[in-house]
């Protein structure tokens, strides 16, 4: 089936009960049992729930992965696929990923014996350099956030492959419908979906996509066993969100193309970045393995009292963080989202005190264009 008509149908079929179109909201913390050890597959809702089977399913399908894990978080899923790891094993992770990923590692996993290297995952013989015979993990976003470093997946997935780690891309920004990291070799997705895949801006999840055996089985027992679940109403709006993921991805695409162009056009912007425009490092290859470039854009004010400025005065473009919902957003990096990675690190990959970020939403062209127009006219 084509990528829209498995996002309305995958593992949503009618309710057998009543024939209910929309998988219903299962709201509930258990189930009867007919007898001991007679019951209809469910037992406790931590274990089993159907709402959360069928996101599961949807969502497995469209990233082209066997098993999905539904999880309360972005991070609770980022998290349980540490998991996976045991004391003793190092992590090559990209180092311009989501601030919340660089924190988990550093303030809380790392007190239990797990080492992180952060490298330029755009840069392949940097990531080959940074194993060690104790990597088990090569952890990727591509594009970064915000920077927008493109990092080659397929490559990836091989490096990690031929030196028996696991490859796990975070892929929030670009969702299935323009990337799908696992149909390349890599063995785990995870996914805020508080982010596109839900779209409006209305619950906060996370989802693991696992195409590899070993690791599902693992996570199933996790996500049983430590707990981090999505309640069954959350799960049943990401489910309504994600049907219309490829209308709503198409219209940030467009949206986001046309403001990153009259952005380019700006000279008292020191830098854009937008993987769509032809002069981004890494147009090309992300073109090879993604067939969108999305909504997310970052631009270099200079400083941080003209980013100010420019966060005071728009008026559509909501200062706020998150991304991905169909209302655009506005944000600034380096005191919001990734705050918590100290400032050499920030600056490194471009992260700078100037640096706006903007989440393109669905809104039509022309205000939008106004509105970040008129921003941009007190610098
Ligand atoms: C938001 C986000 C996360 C964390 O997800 P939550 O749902 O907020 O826990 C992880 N990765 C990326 C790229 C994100 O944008």
């Amino acid at each position: 089936m084509g990528f829209s008509t498995d996002a309305v149908h995958a593992g949503q079929e009618p309710d057998p009960s009543t024939g209910a179109v929309t998988v219903p909201i299962y709201q509930t913390s258990t189930y009867v049992q007919e007898e001991l050890g007679k019951h209809k597959g469910y037992e406790y809702a931590r274990t089993q729930n159907p709402t959360r089977f069928a996101l599961e399913k949807n969502l497995a399908v469209l990233e082209k992965g066997q098993r999905g894990f539904a999880f309360a978080s972005g991070m609770a899923a980022t998290n349980a696929v540490t998991y996976l790891l045991k004391s003793g094993d190092h992590v090559v992770a990209s180092n311009n990923m989501y601030g919340g990923t660089y924190r988990l590692f550093e303030k809380i996993l790392a007190s239990y014996g797990l080492t992180f290297d952060y490298v330029n995952t755009g840069d392949l013989e940097a990531v080959a350099t940074a194993f060690r015979p104790e990597t088990k993990m090569l952890f990727v976003e591509t594009p970064t956030n915000p920077s927008m470093i493109i990092s080659d997946l397929r490559a990836l997935a091989e490096l990690a492959r031929s030196k028996g780690a696991r490859l796990v891309v975070d892929n929030t920004f670009m969702t299935p419908y323009f990337q799908r990291p696992l149909e390349m070799g890599a063995h785990l997705v995870v996914h805020s979906t508080t982010k596109y895949l839900n779209g409006h801006s209305d619950m906060v999840g996370g989802i693991v996509i696992s195409n590899d055996e070993e690791a599902s089985e693992r996570l199933q027992f996790v996500q049983n066993a430590a707990g981090a679940v999505p309640g069954p109403f959350d799960c049943w709006l990401c489910l309504r969100g994600v049907k219309t993921l490829a209308l709503r991805m198409d219209r940030h695409e467009k949206n986001a193309t046309a403001i990153a162009e009259w952005l380019r056009g700006q000279p008292k912007l020191k830098h854009v970045y937008y993987p769509g425009l032809p002069d981004h490092p890494g147009h090309d290859l992300h073109r090879r393995q993604a067939s969108g470039f999305g909504g997310m854009i970052a631009f270099d004010t200079g400083s941080i009292e003209n980013g100010a400025k420019v966060l005071k005065r728009t008026r559509l473009f909501a200062l706020a963080e998150s991304l991905g919902g169909v209302e655009s957003l506005i944000s600034h990096p380096a005191t919001m989202t990734h705050a918590s990675v100290p400032r050499a690190e920030r600056e490194a990959v471009g992260l700078t005190d100037g640096l706006v970020r903007i989440s393109v939403g669905i809104e039509d062209l022309d205000d939008l264009l106004l509105d970040i127009r008129s921003a941009l006219s007190v610098l």
